[in-house]
C-alpha cells in the first residue's frame, strides 16, 4: 500500500492501528494454488492463529479455503465466519481430552499429537476418524522458539513411535484418516522440506485408508530486502510430482493440505504509531511511539526484525535511530535503523505487520489493544475498535475493602 493511503487512514482512524490489504492476501493464496495447479485434489487450511480476524476469516472462506484452528475458540470463530465444520482441521497441543471432543462433536477434523490421548480418544471413539501429527525430527530454521520439528520439540507423536500409534489403532479399531506434519516456521532449504515429506509418505503408507497428507506450514516470507523466502515455485514443482507418484503407489488420490499462516497474511498487514518523543542520549537518538510491546511483541520476543518507515517525512534527511515503546519495559522495535529524519508526531509504519502481531497483543501498562482496518474491494472498513476503559475493567470484579 502507498504512503498517503497510510497516513490517511491512520487521519481518519488514528493511531496506533493495524491495516490488513486483502489484496495481497488473495495474491499470497493463489501464489501457492498456482504453485500446486497439478495436484489433483489440493487443500490450503489457513492457519487462524496468524491473525483471527473474523472478517479476515471471511476473506479465506470466500477463497474456498480451509481453517486450521488451534483451539476449541479458533473453531468457532471460524464456525461464525461460515467455514463449514468439514473445512476446519484442529490441530491443538497440550489440549485436554475433554476439548478434543468438544471440537469432534461440531464435525471438525480432530488431529491428535500425543500418543496417551490417541489411546484415550480411540478406545472411546472409535468412529471418528483421526489424523495423527508426527514429529519427523528435522530441524528447521534456526529459531529454537519457531523450530518445532526438533528432537526435544514438544509437538507430535515422535516418528519412532510409529510402530507404538499402530498398536493403538489395531487395538481400539480407530480410523487414521491423515497423517500431518509442522516442522518449524522458515523453511529456507527446499531439500530439507522435502527430506521431512519423505518421512511423512512413509508414516502414511503405514496405514491403510488415508484421505489427506498435511504437510503444515513453514513457509517464509522477506522481512527484510535481502532475506531468502521460500520458493513456492519450486516447491511446488518438486513436490507435487513426488506426491502424485505417492498416489499412485497408495492406489488412491489423497489431499495435498498445507496449512500457512504467515505466508498469507504477514505482509498484507501495516501497523501505524505516532512518535511521541524524541530523546538524544550519550550514545543514540530514540524515537518513542504511542506504541509497545503490548501491541507488537514480535521483535522482543522472537528478535524479529520488522522494517520501519517514516511516512511523514518521506524525503527527510536519513539518520539512525532506535525505535522504542512506552512500555515500562525495554521494549526495542529496532536499533540503530537508518530512518528519514524523525519528528514529534511523526507516523512511523512497521511492515509485515499481519501475522502474529494483532493476535499476540495484550493490555499490559493497562493500555489498549489498537484498532484494526481492512481494505477489501479498494476500501476501508473498520474491523476492530481501539479498546476503551471498559475492556480494561470488562472482567474485574470490585470488591468493597
Ligand atoms: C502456527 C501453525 C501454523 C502456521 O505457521 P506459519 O509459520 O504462520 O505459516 C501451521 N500449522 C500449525 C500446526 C501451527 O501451529
Amino acid at each position: 500500500m502507498n504512503r498517503e493511503a497510510l497516513l490517511k487512514l491512520t487521519d481518519k482512524y488514528q493511531s496506533p492501528l493495524y491495516v490488513y490489504d486483502t489484496e495481497k492476501i488473495i495474491s499470497q493464496y493463489k501464489k501457492i494454488t498456482t504453485a500446486f495447479s497439478k495436484v489433483k485434489s489440493l487443500k490450503i487450511n489457513y492457519a487462524a492463529k496468524a491473525l483471527s480476524n473474523i472478517n479476515i476469516l471471511k476473506v479465506f472462506n470466500s477463497l474456498k479455503s480451509g481453517l486450521d484452528t488451534v483451539s476449541i475458540q479458533e473453531v468457532k470463530l471460524g464456525l461464525l465466519a461460515g467455514f463449514a465444520p468439514e473445512n476446519i482441521i484442529y490441530t491443538p497441543n497440550g489440549v485436554s481430552l475433554q476439548e478434543i471432543e468438544e471440537v469432534a462433536k461440531l464435525g471438525i477434523q480432530i488431529n491428535i499429537d500425543n500418543l496417551s490421548i490417541l489411546e484415550l480418544f480411540g478406545q472411546k471413539h472409535p468412529k471418528i476418524p483421526v489424523c495423527i501429527r508426527i514429529n519427523p525430527h528435522i530441524m528447521a530454521g534456526g529459531n529454537s522458539k519457531i523450530s518445532v520439528g526438533h528432537i526435544d520439540s514438544k509437538f507430535g507423536i515422535s516418528i519412532h513411535q510409529v510402530p507404538h500409534i499402530k498398536r493403538v489403532v489395531e487395538n481400539t479399531g480407530m480410523h487414521i484418516n491423515g497423517v500431518h506434519m509442522h516442522t518449524g516456521s522458515d523453511i529456507l532449504d527446499i531439500d530439507t522440506f522435502l527430506r521431512a515429506s519423505e518421512i511423512l509418505f512413509n508414516t502414511a503408507k503405514e496405514f491403510k485408508n488415508i484421505d489427506f497428507i498435511d504437510f503444515g506450514s513453514g513457509f517464509k516470507v522477506p522481512y527484510k530486502n535481502d532475506d531468502i523466502s521460500t520458493n513456492i515455485e519450486e516447491l511446488g514443482k518438486k513436490l507435487t510430482q513426488r506426491f502424485n507418484n505417492f498416489c499412485k503407489e497408495y492406489g488412491k488420490d489423497v489431499t495435498l493440505m498445507f496449512e500457512p499462516g504467515k505466508f498469507l497474511v504477514s505482509e498484507a498487514g501495516y501497523f501505524l504509531a505516532k512518535v511521541n518523543v524524541i530523546k538524544q542520549t550519550t550514545s543514540t537518538v530514540f524515537a518513542g511511539i504511542d506504541s509497545g510491546l503490548n501491541h507488537l511483541i514480535r521483535p522482543m520476543f522472537y528478535n524479529s526484525y520488522h522494517h520501519i518507515e517514516n511516512i511523514s517525512n518521506p524525503k527527510g534527511r536519513e539518520r539512525f535511530y532506535s525505535i522504542v515503546g512506552y512500555i515500562c519495559e525495554s521494549d526495542t522495535f529496532g536499533s540503530n535503523r537508518r530512518i528519514n529524519e524523525i519528528s514529534e508526531e511523526d507516523i512511523l509504519c512497521f511492515h509485515n505487520a499481519g501475522a502474529y502481531c494483532y493476535s499476540m497483543s495484550s493490555n499490559y501498562n493497562s493500555r489498549y489493544r489498537p484498532a484494526e482496518v481492512m481494505i477489501y474491494k479498494g476500501k476501508d472498513y473498520l474491523i476492530r475498535q481501539r479498546e476503551t476503559f471498559d475492556d480494561i475493567l470488562k472482567n474485574q470484579v470490585e470488591i468493597s475493602l
